[in-house]
């Protein structure tokens, strides 16, 4: 029998799809005391948030007459009609979030207005309202979550463990604390305080007050076509995107567009992991696809090739500067979380070389001027302090990296070449960047030859392992499309009679081998990402290995590596050069 389902039932499903977990709830409360114009959000949670959570905020607060009127499904102080929804600029506008958090908890809310002489505290049990009284209150609004899911099993069930539950709302209150740097934000959980920011607009310092690998020296500043942040160098990573914070229009998000373009700026440097990033990026509301789901951060662009490549380029601009090279005090890659009370500690905001990011950061408009600018008037106070500043835009240089003002000054290990630039000395990796030089080489020299096979006065033979040679006698395509004459000559033997134009002979063998010592792993489809990584592997046998260079010999191949599209890293992501700046070098010896 299809019957329809009373409003009460109908209510908790709807609240499931907009609220599934703890974490859930605390966003959609933080969302709403952020679009009240708060400048202080406490966060509390017991219990993983599942018998305890509490959002304090100083925000505008709920008129006594409106209080009960907010916990109604559709209920809305942010538009009216269908036509605002295309000019979205506050995070709620559905008017959903209070009526599914109260239809599956026991909810209190306490919230008094500035012009209001008293407050008013209503309780809500399981969406039905228990009790509504005046009461005294500090601007703002308190809303307690208690007993989360306790009439609805089956939701329950779904939740993990109260640690599980805490580092998520742990890890989307310091999301928030990045991106609303100029809020301030306290987390406490289990009554102990997790983190505290100072709310005083310096994105670079709240994110260090979370994250200590997020150090304004190691960070690059990123600007480009609506997007704008900070990158890590390529030798700075996580083994997780922990480290990643993507914010549209002032909305934190996942976006796996966001992730591809970032990663393709990086053009290979990175050896592993994933950079650490906080990026910006402005879209027009009608660009942006904010309905796919409720309760998802996930955010779908209307014109995703655009912005992806936007960010690509932003990115590539930074990390190919002079900036993007190593610093060899901060190669290395980054811890994992560390607990957030120790990194706390760690955030000292008065370091020297934080300054000239910060500089840079003041000149930013802020993103939240934009949702500021939709706030009500009690908001406006706050949005003033922001916008007093005088915007400063100070522009930063992507000049490409200069070689030419490199010094020869040594040579280590018969490995490492030592340069001297203006300000800092570079140390080269002879090897990496051999194996650099030659892969745009072969890259270059596949793309633009005829692949025409150059005969051999003496065709030559390569013996291989029984499995390769199986593997391989029937998969020579891959290297006859690069210009090899090559066959089966039985036996675990291939025998090459011709080579491509663009190797000399014993490039074309070193290649050869390399090609399959490496390949049997990567055989698939012989599409061009599978040959380029082919030709990423087999290039390293091709590096002449432990060989002492003469002078000239360095100069040549710096040389060649100045005229590589990519000079920065080996096709396999290690730096080819590292960078130690003068100023390192000073502190270590305690001039500074
Ligand atoms: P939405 O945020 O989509 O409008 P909600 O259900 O989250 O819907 O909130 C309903 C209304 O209650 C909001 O439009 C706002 O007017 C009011 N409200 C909710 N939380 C707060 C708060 N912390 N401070 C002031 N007003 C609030
Ligand atoms: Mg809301």
């Amino acid at each position: 029998m299809i019957k329809v389902l009373d409003s009460f039932t109908a209510d908790k499903i709807a609240a499931g799809e907009v609220i599934e977990r703890p974490v859930s709830a605390v966003k959609e409360l933080v969302e709403n005391s952020i679009d009240a114009g708060a400048t202080q959000i406490i966060v509390e949670i017991r219990g993983g948030g599942k018998s305890y959570i509490r959002i304090t905020d100083n925000g505008c607060g709920i008129a006594p007459d409106e209080a009960e009127t907010a916990f109604l499904r559709h209920a809305t102080s942010k538009i009216s009609s269908v036509s605002d929804l295309d000019e979205i600029v506050s995070l709620g506008f559905r008017g959903e979030a209070l009526a599914s958090i109260s239809a599956v908890s026991r909810l209190t809310m306490v919230s008094r207005t500035a012009d209001e002489a008293t407050g008013i505290k209503l309780v809500m049990h399981g969406g039905r309202l228990v009790s509504s009284e005046r009461t005294g209150a500090n601007t703002g609004t308190t809303i307690i979550v208690e007993d989360l899911f306790y009439n609805t099993p089956a939701r329950r069930k779904f939740m993990k463990s109260d640690a599980r539950e805490a580092s998520a709302v742990t890890e989307l209150v310091q999301q928030f604390a990045i991106y609303y740097a100029g809020i301030k934000f306290m987390m406490i959980n289990n009554s102990r305080t997790v983190f505290a920011t100072k709310g005083d607009g310096d994105v670079i310092a709240a994110a260090g007050a979370l994250y200590p690998d997020i150090h304004a020296d190691r960070l690059i500043p990123v600007e480009g076509d609506m997007i704008r942040g900070y990158v890590s160098d390529p030798g700075t990573t996580r083994t997780n995107r922990k480290g990643q914070f993507f914010f549209v229009n002032g909305r934190l998000v996942d976006s796996p567009v966001i992730e591809k373009g970032l990663t393709d700026g990086y053009s290979g440097r990175i050896f592993s992991g994933h950079p650490l990033a906080i990026l910006f990026i402005d879209q027009e509301p009608r660009d942006i696809d904010v309905n796919i789901h409720p309760g998802k951060r996930e955010i779908r662009f209307l014109r995703q090739d655009e912005v992806r490549q936007n960010i690509t380029d932003a990115v590539n601009a930074a990390v190919m500067s002079g900036r993007g090279v190593p610093e060899a005090f901060a190669v290395r890659s980054a811890p994992e979380e560390a607990p957030a009370a120790e990194t706390a500690k760690t955030a000292d905001p008065s370091e020297n070389a934080q300054r000239s990011i910060r500089d840079y950061l003041r000149g930013l408009e802020r993103p939240e001027e934009a949702v500021q600018a939709s706030r009500d008037a009690s908001a406006a106070a706050a949005a003033d302090a922001v916008r007093e500043e005088p915007a400063q835009y100070e522009s930063i240089s992507h000049a490409p990296f200069d070689f030419s003002e490199l010094v020869f000054k040594g040579y280590v290990f018969d490995t490492y070449i030592i340069m001297q630039g203006e300000d800092s000395l570079y140390v080269f990796d002879q090897h990496a960047a051999h194996e650099r030089v030659f892969y745009e080489r072969f890259m270059d020299g596949y793309r633009n030859s005829t692949h025409i096979p150059q005969p051999v006065l003496t065709p030559f033979t390569i013996n291989v392992s029984a499995d390769v040679y199986l593997s391989e006698r029937n998969h020579l395509d891959g290297l006859r499309s690069m210009g090899y004459d090559i066959e089966d000559f039985g036996d675990r033997t291939f025998i090459v009679r011709g080579v491509p134009e663009y190797m000399t002979l014993e490039e074309a063998d070193g290649f050869a081998r390399g090609w399959f010592e490496g390949s049997g792993e990567l055989r698939g489809g012989m599409n061009e990402t599978v040959r380029d990584k082919l030709i990423m592997r087999s290039c390293k046998s091709a590096v002449k290995a432990n060989d002492s260079l003469t002078e000239k010999e360095i100069s040549d191949l710096i040389g060649k590596l100045s005229e590589c599209g990519n000079p920065f890293s080996c096709p396999h992501g290690r730096p080819t050069f590292i960078r130690v700046t003068s100023y390192e070098i000073e502190r270590s010896f305690r001039r500074k």
